[in-house]
C-alpha cells in the first residue's frame, strides 16, 4: 500500500482525540510530500540536521516535532520553526530552548521524556527527576519555553503485559502531575508496534513510522 492509504486507514481506525505524528526519519521529502498531499501536515524527526534540511525543502504550514535526543548544541537550528520538542531530559536543555527560542520570539512547547524502559540505552527522565524539573520550571518560570505534557517509550518485546504495564504507569504518572500543572495536556506514546495499546492505557499523541512510510533501511 502507498503512503496515502497507509494514512487513510490509520486515520479511519484510531480516535479523534489522538494526534498522529508520521515519523519520516531517513524517508526522502517525496515520501513527506506524498504524505502532505493526501492532506497530512504533522511530521516528526529524529536528528536536527535531517529536519531542518526537510523544513527548509518543504511547505511552511508543515508542523515539525523532534522526537529524538536533542544535543544542547543543537537547539538553535530547529528553534526558528520547531512545534513541539518531546525529549527534553535535562534543565540545562530546557534553559537552552527557552534562550533560543526568546532570540526567535518564540514559545516553544516541550515535552518530558520519561523513562520507563527496562533497558539501558534509552534517554529520559526518571519520574522523580521529572518531577523536580517541573517544580523548578513553576519556580523560575521561564517565558519562552513551555512544559505541555509527557513522552515516553516502552521496551522494545513481544511481552505485552510489559509494554501495557510501562504505559500505564506513565498515565498514571501524567494524571498525577496534572493535578497541580492545568499546562500539562499532551501524553506522547505508542510507535508503529504499540500503539494500540498506548491508546488504550490513555495515549493523545503517537509517533508512527514504519507503518505509514515503510521498514527503514539504516
Ligand atoms: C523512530 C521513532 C518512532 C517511530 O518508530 P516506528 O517503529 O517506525 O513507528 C517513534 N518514536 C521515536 C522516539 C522514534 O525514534
Amino acid at each position: 500500500m502507498s503512503v496515502s492509504e497507509n494514512l487513510k486507514k490509520l486515520k479511519d481506525s484510531i480516535p479523534s482525540h489522538v494526534t498522529l505524528i508520521a515519523v519520516s526519519k531517513t524517508h526522502p521529502v517525496e515520501a513527506i510530500s506524498e504524505a502532505y498531499n493526501s492532506g497530512h501536515k504533522i511530521f516528526g524527526e529524529n536528528k536536527v540536521q535531517e529536519m531542518a534540511d526537510k523544513c527548509e525543502q518543504l511547505p511552511k504550514d508543515i508542523e515539525w516535532h523532534l522526537i529524538g535526543h536533542l544535543q544542547t548544541n543543537k537547539v538553535k537550528y530547529i528553534a526558528p520553526f520547531v512545534h513541539l520538542i518531546h525529549s527534553v531530559d535535562s534543565l540545562k536543555l530546557l534553559q537552552e530552548i527557552n534562550k533560543q527560542a526568546a532570540k526567535n520570539n518564540r514559545v516553544i512547547n516541550c515535552l518530558l521524556q520519561i523513562y520507563i524502559a527496562k533497558e539501558e540505552t534509552k534517554f529520559g527522565l526518571s519520574f522523580e527527576e521529572a518531577e523536580q524539573l517541573i517544580n523548578l520550571t513553576e519556580l523560575k518560570k521561564p517565558q519562552n519555553v513551555k512544559i505541555v505534557g509527557l513522552m515516553g517509550m516502552a521496551t522494545n518485546t513481544d511481552n505485552a503485559e510489559q509494554i501495557r504495564n510501562e504505559f500505564r504507569s506513565l498515565k498514571l504518572f501524567f494524571n498525577k502531575l496534572k493535578i497541580q500543572n492545568s499546562e500539562l495536556k499532551i501524553l506522547s506514546m505508542g510507535m508503529s508496534s504499540d500503539y494500540k495499546i498506548a491508546i488504550e492505557e490513555g495515549s493523545n499523541m503517537i509517533r508512527l513510522g514504519s507503518i505509514i512510510f515503510g521498514e527503514r533501511n539504516y
